[in-house]
């Protein structure tokens, strides 16, 4: 189309909405061409297209975004605010023409359509991949235990949750609040985590094995945990310096676990019960010594005055890792002790609501009848919370047995 002007100028093409009728709005065109200094900018014809419509609702919603985006470049130019913010607001062509516009930057708008949000969706690839600070702020929420299962079982994860040992830390907070002890220094995140959830002994590799030792930061099998370990009584005699002389005073520099009389393992050691032993690792002791034998010959004429020292740190780190395994033992035992109370809620829960269905049957069952029903026997002895589904299974089981009594 062509105005009085010979201006060409295109008009849009008018798509019929429903909805109330549009708001009267003017556009203006500068056709003046650029002179003095708006010339040297060389600007390129505007565009019908590319003049916004004032004051239509919805029209500058769909770039309000990117509008923000350019304002944000021109804060490298050092572009006055008032300036910017009127950048934002005028429709008039003559303002692109002012200095400091450069032709390649788009400040009219083009209405493209809006990008769709990402959608999680199981079975579908995702059309844009999430990037690594999204999943960062998602697995941050996640259980500690899921993540040691991505980390065993996807390989992308493996990688990721490998690299941000903080991870671990904000799930732990997030998951446990404060309930959980801080790990000692000798622990990272990821191997605390492991240590609490993880399966399988770490020696031989048993999958069955559940159970932690904190007093070696350790899960080993039964079989595991006898071959690795030794007694005080037995390993006194590898507590020897170079000349064959008694150095079992630096036993106490060692973490120790307990066994009761049967071999069973008890808990955190020194042991201060005559029917209870001392424990060591094997491994630890050999490791103690070779490494007391080694300081000695190297620091030979001031060993004696350096000894304390050396010693003292030892303590100090063997007394945080027993204050951290006794936390720990007493955190397992109260997990242990909520979840038996939380199962044993569960099982009263499903008698209350079988006994409730069954008084609404025709004929009615009593609780009586109920008990000497095997399939409700088996059926309370369950520790799940009750529902239709459950009810549903029971219910024939129940009446026939009933009808037999
Ligand atoms: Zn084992």
């Amino acid at each position: 189309m062509v105005n009085s002007k010979n201006v060409a100028f295109k008009v849009n093409k008018q798509v019929p909405v429903r909805g109330p009728p549009p708001q009267p709005f003017g556009t203006v065109i500068n056709c003046r061409k650029p002179t003095g200094k708006r010339a040297i900018n060389r600007i390129e014809e505007v565009r019908s297209q590319q003049v916004p419509l004032s004051k239509v609702p919805g029209v500058f919603e769909v770039e309000s975004n990117r509008k923000r985006g350019i304002d944000d470049v021109g804060d490298d130019d050092h572009t006055a605010p008032s300036k910017r913010s009127s950048c934002s607001r005028d429709n008039s062509p003559a303002f692109t023409m002012s200095p400091g516009f450069r032709p390649e930057e788009r400040i009219f708008p083009t209405l493209r359509p809006r990008a769709k949000p990402t959608k999680l969706r199981r079975g579908k690839a995702l059309s844009k991949e999430i990037d690594l600070d999204c999943w960062f702020t998602i697995l941050r929420f996640a259980d500690p235990a899921q993540l040691l299962e991505m980390r065993d079982k996807i390989a992308s994860c493996y990688r990721f949750l490998r690299d941000n040992p903080t991870l671990w830390k904000h799930s732990r907070k997030h998951y446990y609040k404060d309930s959980l002890p801080e790990p000692p220094a000798e622990l990272t995140e990821f191997q605390y985590a492991h240590l609490r959830h993880g399966h399988g002994c770490m020696s031989c590799g048993a999958i069955q094995t559940r159970k932690t030792y904190w007093a070696f930061l350790r899960r080993w099998c039964k079989n595991c945990l006898q071959k690795k370990t030794i007694k005080e009584t037995e390993a006194r005699d590898m507590f020897k310096d170079d000349d064959g002389g008694d150095i079992s005073f630096i036993s106490k520099c060692l973490p120790s676990g307990i066994f009761d009389s049967w071999g069973n393992f008890v808990g955190v050691g020194p042991a201060h019960a005559h029917s209870l032993k001392t424990v060591f690792l094997v491994s630890d002791v050999e490791k103690l010594v070779a490494q007391f034998n080694q300081e000695a010959r190297d620091n030979l004429g001031t060993w004696h005055a350096e000894m304390r020292t050396w010693m003292n740190e030892k303590v100090k780190l063997v007394e945080e890792r027993r204050e951290f395994a006794q936390k720990m033992e007493q955190w397992e035992d109260s997990a242990r002790s909520s979840k038996s109370f939380d199962y044993q809620g569960r099982k009263e829960a499903r008698k209350t609501f079988f006994v409730e269905k069954a008084a609404q049957l025709t004929p009615p069952i009593c609780l009586r009848q109920m008990e000497l029903c095997p399939a409700y026997r088996r059926s309370v002895a369950i520790p799940k919370e009750p529902n239709m589904t459950s009810w549903l299974q029971l219910k024939p089981k129940l009446e026939k047995e009933a009808a037999e009594l």
